[in-house]
Formats: C-alpha cells, sequence, structure tokens
C-alpha cells in the first residue's frame, strides 16, 4: 500500500476542511486536504454568503477576486405577512465592507478557496478521495486510511482533522460525539422560475402554519418551504400546497411604469420595487403596448408629455381595447384642462412631480383593491 505524509491531514473538502486547509497553507504548514467527491456540487448547500464571512475574506485580502465572481447581492430581507411586506434584516447599518448576503453556489466559494490554495506550495488537496478509517497507535490517531483514484493508500500525520460533516464512519471511530439541537422543523429546497417583472429582491412569506422564503437566484427562485420535522411522508401524500395561495413572489402586483425620463422611471420603478411591488417600465407608450406586462399590469403609471402617445392617449386607447387598467398620470407640467379631461377619461389620480410617496402609493392601493373608476 502506498504511503504519504504530511504534517496536517484534513478529512472533508467542505466550508470548514477547505477554509482551514488554505489558512494552513497560508501560514506555511504543510496540509492535504482529502475530498470524497470528484468536485464540489452541492446545490443550494451554502448559497447565503453571510456579511460575516465576506468580511473574514476582505481580512484575508482574497475579498475583490472573490466578489468577481458571478454572484447576486441581498441588502435587505423582508417577509410579507398577508399583504403587508415587513423589512426584517437591513444590512445595510453593518459597519464592515460588504453590507450584503452574496448569493454564490457553495460549489462556486469552494472551488475560489481551491485555487487559491493552489497558490501555496504547502496546500494539497486530492479529489476524489475518501478517508476510510483512521489510524491509531498507542492510543493515538497518527493518520488516516484513504481511498483515492489509485486505489487504498495510508497518509501519516502529526494531526488529523476531520471536517467530514455529520454523517462519517470516521467520526463514530474517534470516539467523539455530536451535540444534537434538535431542530423542530425540516426545509423542502426548490427552484421556481422568475418572470423579468418579479420583484428584485429576496423575500419571506409567513401565511398561518407556513414559511416560505424565496431568493432571488436570477433567471429562478430559490425556494425554501419549512415543513414541521416528521411531516415529510404526510406532504408528499397530499402534495405541495397552492403557493399561489401563501404568496410566492410571483403573484405580487405588477405596476408598469411608462415614462421617458430616465431618472424619474428608475426612481418610481424603485419605489415600486421598494415597497413590494414587481414593476416593469418603459420609455414609451408604444413600448409597453407592444409588451407582454400589458396583459398582466395591474395598474398603469404614466407621464402625460411624451414623445409619440402621450400618457392620456394610452389610458383612453387601454379603454377602448378593452383593457381597463387602473392609471394614475405624472406630469412636470401640471395643467388644469388636461388634469379634467384625464380625470373625467377615468384616469384615478393626476400628480405634479415631484408627488408626495405616500400619495402615490395610497393612490395604488386604491386601485389595487378596485377604488377606482378606471
Ligand atoms: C440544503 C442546505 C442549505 C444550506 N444553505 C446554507 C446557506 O445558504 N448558507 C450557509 O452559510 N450555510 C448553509 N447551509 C449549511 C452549510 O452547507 C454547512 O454549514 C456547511 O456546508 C458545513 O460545512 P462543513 O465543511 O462543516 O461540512 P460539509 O459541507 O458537510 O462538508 C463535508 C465534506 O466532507 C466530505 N467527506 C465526508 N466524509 C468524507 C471522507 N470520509 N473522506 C473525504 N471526504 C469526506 C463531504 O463530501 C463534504 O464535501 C446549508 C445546508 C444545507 C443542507
Amino acid at each position: 500500500m502506498n504511503s504519504l505524509s504530511a504534517p496536517c491531514v484534513v478529512v472533508g473538502g467542505g466550508p470548514a476542511g477547505m477554509m482551514l486547509g488554505y489558512l494552513l497553507a497560508r501560514a506555511g504548514v504543510e496540509v492535504l486536504v482529502l475530498e470524497k467527491h470528484g468536485d464540489f456540487l452541492r446545490d443550494f448547500r451554502g448559497d447565503t454568503v453571510h456579511p460575516s464571512t465576506l468580511q473574514v475574506m476582505h481580512e484575508l485580502l482574497l475579498l475583490d477576486r472573490f466578489l468577481a465572481l458571478p454572484h447576486q447581492r441581498i441588502a435587505e430581507l423582508r417577509v410579507r405577512v398577508r399583504d403587508r411586506m415587513i423589512p426584517v434584516a437591513d444590512f445595510t447599518h453593518l459597519p464592515i465592507r460588504c453590507r450584503f448576503i452574496a448569493m454564490m453556489p457553495q460549489w462556486d466559494f469552494l472551488n475560489f478557496l481551491a485555487r487559491e490554495g493552489e497558490r501555496y506550495p504547502s496546500f494539497r488537496l486530492l479529489m476524489s478521495t475518501e478517508a476510510t478509517s483512521l489510524i491509531e497507535e498507542e492510543g493515538r490517531v497518527v493518520g488516516v486510511k484513504a481511498r483515492g483514484p489509485g486505489g487504498p493508500f495510508e497518509i501519516r500525520a502529526s494531526l488529523v482533522v476531520g471536517a467530514n460533516g455529520r454523517q462519517s464512519p470516521l467520526t463514530g471511530q474517534s470516539g467523539l460525539t455530536g451535540a444534537s439541537f434538535g431542530a423542530p422543523m425540516d426545509v423542502l429546497w426548490f427552484r421556481l422560475s422568475r418572470r423579468t417583472d418579479d420583484p428584485m429582491d429576496a423575500m419571506g412569506t409567513f401565511a398561518a402554519g407556513q414559511i416560505l422564503v424565496s431568493l432571488n437566484r436570477g433567471d429562478y427562485w430559490q425556494c425554501a418551504y419549512v415543513i414541521p420535522k416528521g411531516t415529510l411522508d404526510d406532504l408528499r401524500r397530499r402534495g405541495l400546497p397552492d403557493f399561489g395561495v401563501i404568496g410566492v413572489p410571483t403573484t405580487v402586483p405588477l405596476i408598469a411604469i411608462v415614462d421617458d425620463d430616465d431618472s424619474m422611471r428608475g426612481a418610481i420603478s424603485g419605489l415600486m420595487r421598494a415597497v413590494g411591488f414587481a414593476a416593469a417600465s418603459f420609455s414609451s407608450a408604444e413600448d409597453f403596448l407592444n409588451s407582454e406586462q400589458v396583459e398582466h399590469a395591474k395598474c398603469l403609471i404614466a407621464d402625460v408629455n411624451m414623445p409619440g402617445m402621450s400618457g392620456l392617449d394610452l389610458h383612453r386607447h387601454l379603454v377602448q381595447s378593452g383593457n381597463r387598467i387602473p392609471t394614475i398620470l405624472v406630469t412636470a407640467y401640471p395643467n388644469e384642462v388636461v388634469r379634467s379631461r384625464a380625470l373625467a377619461a377615468g384616469v384615478l389620480c393626476y400628480f405634479t412631480k415631484p408627488f408626495p410617496e405616500h400619495d402615490m402609493l395610497a393612490c395604488i392601493n386604491s386601485a389595487l383593491n378596485g377604488n377606482c373608476t378606471g
């Protein structure tokens, strides 16, 4: 049987083992990290990289390279309880470098640590290599037996670190016992497709006895559905609930914004998303009419004066074509005649820019609650 030796062997190339291997190698300690899988692909595991972890990456001078990897940022977490969006975490106040959670697949994180570790000659990572048992001599652990692509071999080491996760025969063999905290729930993870007009932010939805967390992963939602421990079999029999009822993000009302002024369009879209609506914006009435969103919008905010079709003409066109989207007009050039015509034509509210946010939101809520003549 072949044999290797190293001052330190780390069993397990998860976040704990890879980070320890990196830190030891960086400190000049020769280290072997063994990972039984051939890659780091573990879907959904550790995808939220928290601000405290990012701070560690910053202190290790790894942050800039790390954040060059594709990721999404979450600066605020909000939960929806019934129809209300409630902020529960705002990372923007943290007194550290990164005031957000970075959403990144764990395999990107681990591949990154592997690449960084390989900059040091004292770091060695053996993939597809499983530690099969501990080697004990005179009551001391002095290494591990392992099986790799080339067959079984031994590694002699002054220090063996088990970073092999929760369920591993090595842990039992070591005589160490874990502490169980008795978590009363399980989490089902799944993907839902994400539409371009869905809200940007991550959110949790709470309803009676139901918790659903939805994380924005670009073209899909990563969803975590929390169930009481021991109820999985029952759920399998009953099937998943109607998430539309407990309110997944796709049911968030869509507000369409049509304005040729880029900054105004951006500001209104930002406001809509901040209060939990989905927003789709267009620089002209024609673009909106040619889009799919014309079928989905629950409320329309349109500028009065635009090149091409005006906001009032857009409203009239929609009414004539039988699509009575509640409409709010905004303008930088208030005109009493136009205002009267607009209200007579069924426009819900007419605001002069800049308008008070709470007036706009009150008008939208009124539209969504059906209190409009449309
Ligand atoms: C579904 C899910 C979602 C999660 N989401 C998040 C999240 O969003 N954010 C977050 O921070 N944390 C999250 N976690 C927790 C996070 O994944 C764990 O805290 C973390 O992976 C623990 O790291 P670890 O290195 O201790 O163990 P593990 O990640 O379990 O790594 C152990 C490694 O050891 C290897 N191994 C085992 N036995 C051997 C052996 N005999 N020889 C060689 N290799 C071996 C395994 O293949 C594995 O790669 C999530 C966990 C789960 C299950």
